[in-house]
């Protein structure tokens, strides 16, 4: 009954294989989504599979709106597994099988601890100021009675010790003393999480297991479990997690840390998403605009970096804007168009022929969205409270100046209105921005907006007539 655990690794020759494996007690969080990158990333690199697996064993905790959010989420940033998705809990009876086996095998037995002496060691552990390390009697006895209950443990080596050489943090070693006999079924026979791991991962082919760097100490526990079964062992990466800008682990003090809220509330691109996802924790020198098929060229676990990488909203605004400017207008236009709620084919048309001069400013897709607002506001405009002040001093004389030098534009494009705008700024004595800023101010309510003589085109002749005259004397 007695067994000894391999503890060679065997070749790892095998196609790639890799997963992303959430527990759905959440929505898709920041590093969640990292995560699930990387793996794509690395599968896609090496010309394998990418795969997921939802971990819903934990039934109490998990729940569907969270198993949509992750799906909705991952479909958002483009992160497209491979096959269907793997649902743990519908594995439980495989995972009591290998366990089972392993009771066959001698490389797990049955443990009769009751909890009175689970406590006493706890007890004698606390005492003693030491960490407790469950050594049970019942690891080398046979005499099993039929009639008590009892768990499944695993016979884990006490002697030697355990290296890792994670791709990431590099060869992590653990004397295996310090790893106690891990309980793979409870006394109601059902398996365990740890065991559930190991064994889809087994199942699902898995060649590298590319996880935060919280797993890394189940690691160890969870070898043990392959070397018992004489499987191939997945080659392990372990990153760091990600932190705020203050350097603490990132939470919700932070800001949003779930992944909808970027798209829902904070207006964000998928790809800039990705980009900056890509970018935190990982470098490819300096560059930092980088695109999901560039990305996939690039990829390596050697540029993922060993400390914590730091979130900064700012930087993700950055890149949001880039891929703003370089996205499609059409897309744009309905993206906007889904803030405003509204369907109806003239104001998409009129937001599509604005949209090369407004995705110049915008960092997000509410920036965006309240840029464009002026098209479709009503009047008399409600003037933002920083532009006001343009509106007062001699604002008005200048803006009845040029509601008549435009009154008598006939040819209404923005090289005959840059001349008529130019020619009242030249007649009154002031520099064109003095005539300018009252004017976008009067069109569009606000201090910024795009080239004031795009503006005018795009309202076109009576709406500009009508919004110049409301303010002028
Ligand atoms: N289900 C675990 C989690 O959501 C991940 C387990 C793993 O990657 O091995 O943190």
């Amino acid at each position: 009954m007695s067994a000894t655990i391999d503890t060679a690794a065997p070749p790892r020759d095998r196609n790639v294989v890799t997963r992303f494996a959430p527990s759905p007690t959440g929505f898709l969080h920041l590093g969640g989504a990292r995560t699930a990158l990387f793996n794509l990333l690395f599968a896609r690199a090496h010309g394998g599979k990418f795969l997921l697996r939802i971990e819903d064993t934990d039934r109490a905790r998990s729940t569907q709106p969270a198993i949509d959010a992750i799906l909705s989420g991952m479909t958002w940033l483009g992160l497209d597994w491979d096959g269907d998705a793997v649902f743990q809990a519908t594995r439980a009876e495989r995972h009591a099988e290998v366990a089972h086996q392993m009771l066959n095998s001698g490389h797990a037995y049955r443990c009769y601890l009751t909890p009175d002496e689970l406590a006493a060691m706890r007890a004698a552990a606390e005492a003693a100021k030491k960490p407790l390390r469950i050594r049970s009697p019942w690891r080398d006895r046979t005499d099993w009675p039929d009639d008590k209950p009892y768990v499944v443990r695993l016979k884990a080596p006490t002697e030697g010790a355990t290296t890792i050489p994670d791709l990431v943090q590099g060869d992590v070693t653990v004397q295996n003393v310090e790893i106690d006999d891990l309980v793979l079924l409870r006394s109601d026979g059902t398996p365990v999480y740890m065991l559930a791991v190991v064994v889809d991962d087994h199942d699902m082919g898995v060649t590298h297991v590319i996880r935060g760097d919280d797993h890394l100490n189940n690691a160890f526990r969870q070898l043990p479990i392959y070397r018992a079964m004489g499987w191939p062992e997945p080659a392990y990466a372990h990153i760091p997690l990600i932190h705020g800008s203050d350097g603490a682990k990132l939470s919700k003090r932070h800001g949003a840390v779930g992944i909808e809220a970027y798209r829902d509330e904070l207006g964000i691109l998928p790809e800039a998403m990705g980009n900056y996802l890509l970018r935190l924790g990982w470098g490819h020198g300096d560059d930092e605009i980088i695109d999901r098929d560039q990305a996939v060229e690039w990829f390596d676990l050697a540029g993922v970096g060993k400390s914590p990488s730091r979130f900064d909203l700012k930087k993700l605004e950055n890149l949001n804007g880039h891929y703003i400017r370089a996205a499609d207008d059409a897309r744009l236009t309905g993206l906007v168009a889904e803030k405003f709620g509204f369907e109806d084919a003239a104001r998409r048309d009129l937001l599509t022929q604005a949209m090369p001069s407004l995705k110049a400013r915008a960092a997000n897709l509410n920036e965006l969205a309240a840029g464009s607002a002026f098209l479709f506001a009503t009047r008399p405009l409600q003037i933002d409270e920083a532009a006001a002040p343009l509106l007062q001093d001699g604002a008005s004389a200048l803006l009845t100046r040029l509601h008549a030098a435009l009154d008598a534009v006939h040819n209404w494009d923005t090289e005959t209105l840059e001349d008529a705008v130019r020619r009242v700024a030249e007649d009154a004595g002031v520099k064109l921005g003095q005539v300018a800023q009252p004017l976008r101010v009067a069109l569009t309510g606000r201090k910024t907006s795009p080239g004031i003589f795009d503006v005018l085109v795009l309202l076109g002749r009576d709406e500009s007539l009508a919004r110049i005259a409301d303010h002028a004397v």
